[in-house]
């Protein structure tokens, strides 16, 4: 185990911190008619090692986000062989690379977002002989040069080629908004693309602005330092 630094030494309590979470995010849901039911948090652990995830599942947390495959790799195969029900969303970019890789260990991938990947990723699933993983293709909301995803503009045209060229089953959409805007309209842009390419799911919202996400139709919020304290490193 590394050593904690002073401000990351104090073990949270993730089982409390999963209950205050569950809770708000079903106040959230109510407040605009929603069902709570129908929003999955997932927990996202990278940086965190296995006591800080074993915490989580000991409260009954199952759904898990990890952002690189190969930390994926070195924390998640041997809990998933001791719990059967947990979930693993890659929420992190993909390299064509890894694709078999991340076919082989991830339930979901929410960062689909280039022709090379649909691809690869349709090629690796069929090399293992397996289904391939269910899909969220990532929308770069906000048209950051530096950020993933597949402009708005471009999305609708994406998801329909990743479903009948590549035959893959892509059942939502991600976003990560920029940093120094207001989160609510990027929120309501994603919305708006899932349902008009009738996709179910919609994973945005982050520890800071789950609540928000919710209330504009979010049935996946990403949360890390909610639920675990803040990183190392
Ligand atoms: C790290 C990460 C999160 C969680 O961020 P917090 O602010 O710690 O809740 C959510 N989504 C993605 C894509 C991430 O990489």
């Amino acid at each position: 185990m590394t050593q904690a630094s002073p401000d990351t030494a104090a073990v949270p309590d993730v089982a409390d911190n999963l209950r205050q979470l569950t809770s708000r995010i079903a106040q959230a849901a109510r407040s605009v008619d929603r069902d709570p039911g129908s929003i999955t948090l997932v927990a996202v652990s990278k940086k965190h090692d296995q006591n800080r995830i074993e915490m989580a599942l000991a409260a009954g947390h199952r759904v898990f986000g990890e952002n690189r495959v190969q930390e994926a790799e070195g924390k998640f195969p041997a809990l998933k062989r001791a719990y059967p029900d947990l979930t693993l969303h890659l929420v992190g970019p993909l390299q064509t690379n890894k694709a078999e890789d991340a076919v082989g260990l991830f339930d979901v991938i929410q960062s689909l977002d280039r022709e090379r990947l649909a691809s690869a990723l349709r090629k690796a699933s069929d090399k293992l002989g397996v289904r391939p993983p269910e899909l969220f293709v990532q929308v770069n909301t906000g048209e950051e040069t530096q950020k993933a995803g597949v402009a708005p503009d471009a999305a609708d045209d994406f998801i329909a080629r990743c479903r009948t060229t590549h035959g893959l089953p892509v059942t939502g959409v991600m976003a990560i908004p920029p940093i120094d805007e207001q989160p609510a309209p990027h929120f309501a842009l994603l919305q708006k693309i899932a349902a008009r390419n009738q996709l179910p799911n919609v994973s945005m919202g982050m520890s800071d602005d789950f609540e928000t996400a919710v209330q504009l139709g979010a049935t996946h919020v990403r949360l890390g330092t909610a639920v675990f304290g803040q990183r190392p490193g």
